[in-house]
């Protein structure tokens, strides 16, 4: 698989690091209830078939955070945007 860095053009998926989902919103630590909402972010997942938001990291390569819409059926890379969650 490639990803088209906005800032590097076409680079392979091995410079890249996958750190999930980018829909997830961080709870608010205050709230009542805090822990089961921190519970369900990080361990309770979706796993959507087709088009996907991913937070993925050039590591290897410009160290930007990208928001990649990937169908998580076909691995296609649909939209790179620059920044997390769009
Ligand atoms: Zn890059």
């Amino acid at each position: 698989m490639r990803i088209q860095c906005p800032y590097c053009g076409e680079r392979s998926v091995n410079e890249f690091s996958y750190l999930g989902d980018a829909g997830i919103e961080r709870p608010d630590p205050h709230a009542s209830g805090a822990a089961a909402r921190f519970f369900e972010a990080v361990y309770l997942r979706d796993n959507p078939a087709g088009p996907h938001n991913e937070l993925w990291y050039h590591t290897y390569g410009c160290r930007s955070w990208l928001c990649v819409t990937r169908d998580t059926v076909t691995h296609e890379i649909l939209r790179v945007q620059t920044g997390g969650a769009h």
